[in-house]
């Protein structure tokens, strides 16, 4: 598979055409996705006719993604389209108008291809809770892809496409990269505009790209963040540049990795030792209250999604039974749509942000996450860059934890702290495990400081 550079650079030079590119990635996702099911609906016939367009255009005028073809995760609006964040409560609800990230995409030629499967509204690490089947791991299909975003992932570990959208509340764009072998991001808090994007969390949610490399990732990423204002959280763009990395000290967060996974950490160790080759300076740091994140993230985004769903009521948005004979009953029949795994996040997260228990929650958790803001603060004050794993383990098994809820709440034990702190953070693939399943590694770094991520990638991308 190309990358999206490369398939650009080509269009723009008429050395391939748009439509053949879009031809190619359209036979891939008819020859695999039945196997795969990463992608929920294929726009074909509009991919084929904006390719045409963008054909037509001179060499001049097309965009800086002229014809790459783009996977969106099925919580992004693309006006005219279903966004159904894989829930049946969704599941004839056409998007009014497009999020600002697609208008960014279409802007630069960008085409975008169809729409990906998920965790339903982003809630899960397997995708085993979409409601419309779970994905399969391209490099093992009897393992998960990682979720929430795995459709996202498995759609570009598979050659289908060479990016795909997704989104990260407490992982869920790193999470699944780094079970599919590919590489992504969860940007700075406020640094993509989260207009169009169906809310979870929207303390914590961002919009991201899942690449096939990490310079891919940074291209996607500074076409995507920009200035809006139908975003109040909005701050500032992420601004694409070559940064001098050479004297950047990193560090490792030995009491976070206690008990680690030995191959993960083997990994890890090769990648350390691999800055230390290049010159970088590499120094053990503590980060005590880091392991909080997950206790404290279940907490504060199930709050903020039983707030933000209550409007999925059929009233306003969603399901709508036509049998309830009053209102109680219309409100137990249309919600019922929601799967098992939503409902308990409503549930539980009603529960916390309730008067008889905001104060031992919702609240005592709202202080927490400022006591891990602080913990990365003085952290990042000692080192520039936190390198740990993105996940505790890799892909596992269709089925293995979905009936071990607090098991799966864990896999996003090294994700969440970025949401928790707002920080950025990337995942790249680095080596494989015994069964040659992708190991990924994740950078932290300051706000707004994505380039030395991207920059510190690069180096590793190289060496493998
Ligand atoms: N796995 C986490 C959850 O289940 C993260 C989800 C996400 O980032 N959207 O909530």
């Amino acid at each position: 598979m190309k990358t999206a550079r490369q398939i650009a650079k080509e269009i723009k030079e008429g050395k391939t055409s748009a439509l053949a590119v879009v031809q190619e990635s359209l036979n891939k996702i008819k020859e695999l996705n039945p196997k795969i099911n990463a992608f929920l609906e294929v726009f074909e016939e509009e991919a084929l006719k904006k390719a045409a367009e963008i054909d037509a255009k001179p060499l001049d005028k097309r965009g800086r993604l002229a014809g790459v073809p783009i996977a969106i995760k099925d919580n992004i609006l693309y006006k005219g389209h279903k966004a159904t964040c894989a829930s049946k409560m969704l599941e004839n609800f056409v998007a009014p108008y497009n999020a600002s990230v697609v208008e960014r995409l279409l802007k630069e030629d960008a085409i975008i291809i169809g729409r990906t499967n998920m965790d339903e509204f982003a809630m899960g690490s397997s995708n085993e809770n979409s409601a419309f089947g779970a994905v399969k791991n391209p490099h093992d299909l009897t393992r998960v892809p990682g979720g929430s975003s795995g459709g996202s992932a498995a759609a570009v570990a598979s050659g289908m496409v060479s990016v795909a959208l997704g989104s990260d509340t407490g992982g869920s764009v790193r999470q699944p990269a780094s079970f599919c072998g590919v590489c992504g991001v969860k940007p700075t808090y406020g640094s993509v505009s989260r207009y169009g994007l169906i809310a979870f969390a929207s303390s914590l949610d961002q919009i991201a790209p899942i690449t096939l490399d990490s310079q891919d990732n940074a291209l996607i990423l500074s076409i995507i963040s920009a200035e809006d204002k139908k975003d109040s959280s909005y701050t500032k763009p992420f601004v694409l540049k070559e940064e001098d990395i050479k004297n950047l000290t990193i560090g490792m967060p030995t009491d976070f990795l206690a008990g680690l996974n030995a191959e993960i950490l083997s990994a890890l160790n090769k990648a350390k030792e691999v800055l230390i080759k290049q010159g970088f300076k590499v120094k053990d740091i503590t980060l005590p209250y880091a392991k909080y994140s997950s206790p404290c993230y279940y907490i504060l985004a199930g709050s903020e999604a039983s707030s933000n769903l209550a409007r999925f009521d059929g009233l306003r948005y969603g399901y709508a039974d036509k049998t309830a004979k009053d209102l109680e009953e219309t409100y137990l029949k249309n919600r019922a749509a929601f799967g098992p795994e939503v409902k308990r996040r409503i549930m539980t997260g009603t529960y916390c942000l309730g008067s008889a228990h905001a104060q031992d929650y919702y609240l005592q958790a709202q202080k927490v996450r400022e006591i891990i803001k602080q913990d990365f603060k003085r952290a990042l004050k000692e080192v520039d860059i936190i390198l740990m794993p993105t996940s505790p383990s890799t892909a596992f098994k269709i089925g293995e934890k979905i009936n071990n809820i607090l098991d799966l709440y864990l896999a996003d034990l090294y994700t969440v702290p970025a949401n928790m702190a707002g920080l950025p953070a990337l995942t790249i693939p680095f080596g494989k495990d015994k069964n040659n399943l992708p190991i990924g590694i994740q950078f932290y770094g300051n706000y707004f400081e994505e380039n030395k991520l991207y920059g510190l990638a690069k180096i590793l991308e190289q060496e493998k």
